[in-house]
């Protein structure tokens, strides 16, 4: 016997759960998954991920326990559980209580929600998006999760705004994570990242990578590349509701 059907009997298991129990135990579920395929390693980004209900940010109408991109409108998405996962994971160092981090292009608020949850009340999560109705969608989002009473405390804020020029109020910070893949890394955003601090950013046109930008002590930067990723891209408002 063996792995084969014991593994068959747990997934079958899996997937009986993942269709028929409510939200929180199909979100549950689904963070499952992604240990089970090594994409979540860390425990606390599995905690965070269970606690922050990935159903509250996705729009009705979508399955949001399924592991893919999902429409949001004004041509962006949110981004597929795995990614969201992946950038936790990259993050998590430099997402310990207390520190700041900054989540560029928030689309949904679901991301910021979790900066939120890992950095704590005594840290600060800070997203910034250029479409001020996805703005006030994320605000009602979050007030209905578990990061609620931080975006009361000011711990949590999302701001409309040009994510290529960062948010000077709270640099530098230690973590910056841009959720739109940019032509090429805006210096601003460079320059708020703290020694010591990481940024990951996709970069690229139609063909992208997940870059990991790392600021030593003495500010030097070193950069590469994780995995290949296909975001919606980091531009101008304007540019980016032209063709919607
Ligand atoms: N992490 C978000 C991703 C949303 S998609 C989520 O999972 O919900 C990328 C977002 O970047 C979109 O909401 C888009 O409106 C926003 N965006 C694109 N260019 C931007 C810019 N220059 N400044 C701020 N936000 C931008």
């Amino acid at each position: 016997m063996g792995l084969v059907s014991s593994l068959r009997t747990f997934v079958c298991g899996h997937h009986k759960r993942f269709w028929t129990r409510s939200g929180i135990d199909k979100n549950k579920a689904l963070v499952e998954h992604l240990q089970q395929y090594g994409v979540i390693k860390s425990k606390k980004v599995a905690e965070v991920m269970e606690t922050i209900d990935r159903g509250l940010f996705v729009p009705d109408g979508n399955p949001p326990y399924v592991d893919s991109p999902m429409q949001i409108g004004y041509n962006a998405t949110i981004s597929a559980p795995h990614m969201h996962a992946t950038c936790l994971e990259l993050l998590e160092d430099h997402l310990q209580p207390g520190m700041r981090a900054l989540d560029v292009g928030s689309g949904t608020g679901y991301l910021t929600a979790c900066f939120a949850m890992m950095v704590g009340p005594e840290g600060l999560a800070i997203g910034i998006e250029h479409i001020p109705e996805l703005v006030t969608t994320s605000i009602e989002n979050i007030k209905k999760s578990a990061a609620a009473s931080m975006l009361k405390d000011g711990s949590l804020a999302i701001h409309v705004g040009d994510g290529r020029l960062g948010w000077p109020e709270h640099a530098p910070y230690d973590a910056i994570h841009v959720g739109a893949a940019a032509s090429e890394i805006p210096q601003p955003l460079i320059d708020q990242l703290k020694p010591g601090g990481r940024m990951v950013i996709p970069v690229g046109n139609i063909f992208q990578d997940l870059k990991v930008v790392d600021k030593k002590a003495d500010g030097s930067v070193n950069i590469r590349s994780e995995t290949s990723v296909r975001y919606v891209p980091l531009t101008s408002r304007a540019a980016q509701l032209q063709d919607s």
